[in-house]
């Protein structure tokens, strides 16, 4: 029986103070559940707040980005140790607007989840298409193309500790969410992805989640789904009556 993990990505949102207050007012509503797991992936310099804010309550910090070197002359870049250090749990990689607007590849997504493995940092990593290729019924190739690109090179062992975020790109703070038909399809097949990579067994062990719009009015439906293993949670995660609501789908 798979876990189902709900992290929000908390983007270029909320400075020092608010994400204390956040962690504050979160604590005061949360009442873990068996099987479900939280996280909040905070901006680099919310890390450590996120980390003592959220000590002692069982809910994870994850990041937003790394780099796939461990030092060197990369001016703005955070390695994976730097993160270890704060002792993040989870780091998202391959977002689609890292994709989009800071020339992350597959690649580079490739090297990062190789880097952040060993580490012990557990990566999410985004895959989906964008609308046009939705239209053109090419969303299984797309992500199938992803998939295999982002995995090259791991073992079996360590596919089962990446966590996959499939996120239509259309649905990310669109308001417009992939129905929860569209989204097990998609999850469904992902798995069916990595059964033809790594095996059967390995592929069930993966969590995949789904992401994009999720909000307290869709996150029962979508989450109650036979291959959908959880959410990342953008806009609705910045705010504690919402986020708690989904994370109580
Ligand atoms: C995201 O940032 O990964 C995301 C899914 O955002 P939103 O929930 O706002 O669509």
């Amino acid at each position: 029986m798979r876990k189902k993990l709900i992290a929000g990505n908390w983007k270029m949102y909320k400075n020092i103070a608010s994400a204390e207050k956040f962690a504050e007012e979160f604590k005061k509503i949360y009442t873990k559940r068996n099987g479900v797991e939280l996280a909040f992936c905070a901006p680099f310099l919310q890390l450590q707040v996120a980390k003592a804010g959220f000590a002692g309550t069982g809910i994870a910090v994850g990041a937003q980005n790394c780099h796939f070197e461990d030092e060197g002359a990369f001016t703005g870049e955070i390695s994976v140790p730097m993160l270890a250090e704060v002792g993040v749990e989870y780091c998202i990689v391959g977002h689609s607007e890292r994709r989009q607007y800071f020339a992350e590849t597959d690649e580079t997504v490739n090297k990062k989840l190789k880097k952040l493995l060993p580490a012990g940092i557990l990566p999410i990593l985004c895959v989906g298409e964008v609308l046009e290729q939705r239209e053109a019924g090419v969303q299984e190739e797309v992500v199938k193309n992803q998939v295999v690109a982002d995995f090259a090179g791991i073992s079996a062992e360590d596919a089962k500790k990446v966590v996959i975020a499939y996120e239509p790109v259309w649905a990310i703070g669109t308001g417009k969410t992939a129905t929860a038909a569209q989204a097990q399809e998609m999850c469904a097949f992902i798995r069916g992805v990595l059964a033809e990579l790594y095996g059967k067994d390995t592929a069930e062990e993966v969590l995949i989640q789904y992401g994009g719009s999720v909000k307290p009015e869709n996150a029962s439906e979508i989450l109650n789904m036979p291959d959908i293993d959880g959410a990342l949670v953008g806009g609705a995660s910045l705010v504690p009556e919402k986020f708690i609501k989904i994370a109580e789908f």
